[in-house]
């Protein structure tokens, strides 16, 4: 009874703000911090931070732009230099006044994000066409001074990936932005199972800087929007700020045109949102830091031998197949308690060796998405590794093809504006608002103010009829996904 009692989750379906915190807790991912607003990644978590940052360097790396790292200090007179930056990130500064116990003479500011310093830099190292594209990523962490927070979603300070591009012509940049995009968008589809929906942001919800922000937004199990990255067209706002200039080919001094992209430790917040059930994390078998656990199942002392022998040999040959595989040959917790343990952990597969399986040459693969006895397999044991595969892979698809079913069920078009409000009424979410809207900011101001619902993405291309502003009925060419988002 008390492990049962510890294992309680709340229910999603009742409370999700508090299921998301139990599960975050329970499975171990990350702990509250004695500075508020931020967060301790604990192994388990920042395994899953790690495996999807690797495949996505790897990704970005292949688009041609490299790793570099720039200090965690800003000057704070560079934030000033571009007005609409510091307006946008005014408030969420962190400064910093004294150091080595005397007054700093310019104060420093602790990086929201790092344009301003890189594109000091880029002024120095930027002289000639020939320098360019000039495209650096980097890996570090950030500090927004947030008041509301929540775990992975919004914390004060937070991991993520900043890129920073530089290029000739506007068309080089625009390019690179929608590049970024586009890789974004198959990363977290691909790697993390998440169906998004792509497009660019409204004027009211683009990045401090940029000319044309754009967005991959996920639908969470709640029916809220997540914002889960984001790309930035910053045209020559910075350039002019920040006097990066190079010499053409008919030797005339040119501004380069540039973008910045990012995506954080949000996504975490996404994969449990998106996958996550009452009874734990669902974690897609490409991040999972463990794809396969065994769990070894004897009762009498005389079959412990054989049984751990048999799981030993299990583990040997998935570990030689490559496959991220965890033996859970802990004494003293009965398999129950095993099996709720790594169904909480969200590791997609679990094989159960018991006595009868060493005796016939099986084994039982339970499959972590598809919970009860009718999802369980037999497999030879010499057939395990192509099987775990196998299943690992078919789990993967299956993870997005649940998300997407429920991303298109909970995705609605909407011709009358009633409608659409009493859709978003209420506590929770309402899914995606699919709505002609004129692209007037009174518009979305209304909207905004009266169902809570912002404009999450504007999709790129459209092919269709223009029809009726949802708000004002004025003409409208484009269609626009609203949601409530956190
Ligand atoms: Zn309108």
């Amino acid at each position: 009874m008390a492990e049962k009692e510890e294992r309680k989750v709340t229910p999603r379906s009742q409370d999700f703000a508090g299921w998301y915190n139990d599960i975050i807790l329970r499975a171990e991912l990350a702990d509250y911090s004695p500075v508020r607003g931020c967060i301790v990644f604990r192994p388990d978590g920042f395994a899953i931070w790690e495996a999807l940052r690797d495949e996505l360097d790897r990704r970005i790396k292949k688009t041609g732009a490299r790793n570099a790292y720039f200090p965690l200090f800003i000057p704070q007179s560079f934030i000033h230099k571009e007005a609409r930056h510091i307006e946008g990130f005014s408030p969420e500064l962190a400064v910093v006044t004294h150091g080595g116990g005397k007054q700093l003479e310019e104060p420093l500011i602790v990086r929201p994000t790092s344009e301003t310093i890189i594109n000091h830099m880029f002024a120095q190292w930027i002289h000639s066409h020939r320098d360019l594209p000039m495209m650096v990523n980097q890996w570090c962490n950030v500090v927004r001074w947030e008041m509301r927070t929540r775990m992975f979603l919004r914390t004060t300070e937070f991991l993520w990936q900043e890129g920073h591009t530089a290029h000739a012509t506007q068309a080089e940049a625009e390019r690179e932005t929608l590049t970024m995009l586009e890789v974004y968008r198959s990363f977290c589809e691909e790697y993390l199972a998440i169906p998004l929906v792509t497009g660019r942001k409204s004027a009211a919800e683009r990045f401090a800087g940029a000319v044309e922000t754009y967005t991959i937004e996920g639908l969470m199990g709640d029916g809220r929007a997540l914002q889960c990255g984001t790309s930035h067209f910053l045209g020559q706002n910075f350039a002019k700020a920040f006097e990066i200039r190079y010499l053409d080919d008919n030797n005339q001094l040119q501004q380069v045109w540039q973008t910045s992209w990012g995506v954080s430790t949000r996504l975490l917040g996404a994969i449990i949102m998106v996958h996550g059930d009452d009874q734990g994390l669902r974690i897609p078998p490409a991040v999972a830091s463990v794809q396969v656990v065994i769990v070894p199942i004897w009762r009498k002392p005389e079959e412990r031998e054989s049984v751990l022998g048999a799981a030993r040999a299990a583990f040997a040959a998935l570990d030689t197949a490559g496959v991220r595989v965890r033996l859970d040959d802990r004494e003293g917790l009965t398999p129950g308690f095993k099996f709720n343990d790594w169904e909480m952990r969200g590791v997609p597969v679990r094989v159960e060796i018991g006595p009868r399986d060493v005796a016939s040459g099986e084994v039982v693969l339970a499959r972590r998405d598809a919970p009860g006895k009718e999802s369980k397999r037999k497999a030879p044991i010499a057939e395990l590794p192509a099987r775990s595969r196998a299943l690992l892979d078919e789990i993967q698809r299956d993870l997005y093809a649940q998300a997407l079913a429920r991303r298109e069920a909970e995705t609605r078009q909407f011709d009358d504006y009633a409608s659409f409000q009493k859709q978003m009424e209420g506590e929770g979410g309402g899914g995606l608002a699919d709505v002609y809207w004129c692209g007037a900011a009174a518009c979305e101001t209304r909207i905004r103010e009266e169902t809570k619902a912002t404009c999450r993405a504007i999709p790129l291309s459209q092919q269709i009829a223009p029809g009726r502003c949802i708000v004002c009925g004025e003409t409208a060419s484009e269609r626009a996904f609203f949601a409530k988002a956190y």
